[in-house]
């Protein structure tokens, strides 16, 4: 049986599958619903909710208009 997100078969997966149990991330995007993984870029916006920077529509400069960072998840100190 293979996995229906990133396609591996016998109980593996890839590192950006969302049930790879090395991927330790809190954060999913509210865009495409696909957990935030360290080393990719994100904005955060008030209500605490995360978004990749790929998946905003918006020009980074509009992003700092409106007083949000871009950031890139780091790795989680355990
Ligand atoms: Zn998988
Ligand atoms: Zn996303």
């Amino acid at each position: 049986m293979s996995c229906e997100y990133c396609r591996q078969i016998g109980g593996r997966h890839d590192n950006r599958c969302p049930l790879a149990p090395e991927s330790r991330t809190n954060h999913y995007c509210s865009i495409c619903n696909q957990g935030i993984q360290n080393g990719e870029e994100y904005i955060k916006n008030d209500d605490c909710e995360y978004a990749h920077w790929e998946c905003v529509d918006y020009t980074r400069d509009l992003i700092e208009f409106l007083g949000y960072d871009v950031k890139k998840m780091e790795d989680y100190k355990m």
